[in-house]
């Protein structure tokens, strides 16, 4: 650890918060390098999530968000870059003059995910993507089609004015369709990435989408994961398609809230392998 000092508490804020993988993986990274600190989950209710934010910057704590407060916790804090592109913070601080800081390092994650999954040249470009969903993580999605130049986003989602609204933040890069075969008859050029931004497939058998009915070569990215392979993830398999599921994403957004809270590199392996144990 350098010299700069440790957070007064480390947490999750969430609602529920009892099924998070993150406490697993970053307790363990948080024993491997050496730091004193117990990576807390706090169960809040949105009414109660401005008191405990005002004790925890007092406190001097940092900590990451979950569903349903990160749209809420950005609000509340003086965002980043990509906090304020986005909207939705993930991950926050207090700095040394008592501010608190927020950061959304979903995007990274997502971007690192893209990366593992889809073959060279680097860097990547002008990008095809289906994103089905229009939450946090599509809009996640969304930001981090900006780094890549020249790529189309088709959103599809249950709530058509949910995917509009999203879309309309995005201008141009960012359209809306009904449905798959519709988002592919409006890409140029057949689809590169088809990401299920939903939770459909964290438990049961559904599926947000049929891999048979995307053409041969378009990765799938799950971004829902759960123990085993989700059922998209095994039908994507299935059908021939490069296919992961939310793992990745979930390691290195925790990997860069842990560099951004701490201020030392992230041991990415021994989140993998606390991930892995499960
Ligand atoms: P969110 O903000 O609640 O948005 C969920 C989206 O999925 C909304 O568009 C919602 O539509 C839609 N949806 C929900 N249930 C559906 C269903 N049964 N059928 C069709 N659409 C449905 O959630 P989020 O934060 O974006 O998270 C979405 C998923 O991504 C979750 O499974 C989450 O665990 C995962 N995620 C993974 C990572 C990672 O690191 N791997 C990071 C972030 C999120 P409505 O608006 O109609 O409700």
């Amino acid at each position: 650890m350098s010299g700069a000092a440790l957070p007064g508490r480390l947490v999750l804020l969430g609602h529920p918060v009892a099924h998070s993988l993150s406490p697993v993986f970053q307790q363990a990274a948080l024993d491997a390098v050496g730091i004193p600190l117990r990576y807390e989950s706090l169960d809040v209710a949105p009414a109660e999530l401005g008191s405990v934010l005002e004790s925890l910057r007092q406190a001097g704590a940092a900590g990451n968000v979950t569903v349903p407060h990160k749209e809420a916790v950005a609000e509340r804090c003086a965002r980043s870059a990509t906090a304020e592109l986005t909207g939705a913070v993930n991950a926050f601080r207090v700095s040394p003059a008592g501010v608190l800081e927020g950061e959304n390092t979903d995007v990274l994650g997502f971007v690192r995910a893209v990366e593992a999954l889809l073959p060279s040249p680097r860097p990547l470009r002008a990008l095809r993507m289906i994103v089905l969903g229009a939450g946090g993580a599509a809009s996640a999605v969304c930001a981090a089609a900006r780094t890549w130049p020249g790529s189309q986003v088709v959103l599809v989602a249950r709530t058509r004015e949910r995917a509009e609204r999203l879309a309309a933040r995005w201008a141009a890069e960012v359209r809306v369709a009904a449905s798959v075969p519709e988002a592919i008859a409006m890409l140029e050029g057949r689809p590169s990435l088809v990401v299920n931004a939903t939770p459909v497939g964290l438990s049961g058998d559904a599926m947000p989408v049929d891999p048979r009915d995307l053409p041969a070569g378009c990765a799938v990215l799950d971004l829902t994961y759960r123990r085993g392979a989700t059922p998209l993830v095994d039908a994507a398999l299935r059908a021939g398609l490069p296919t992961s599921d939310g793992r990745r994403m979930l390691v290195e957004q925790g990997a860069a809230a842990f560099e951004f809270w701490l201020g030392v590199p992230a041991p990415r392996a021994v989140m993998w392998e606390a991930l892995e144990r499960l």
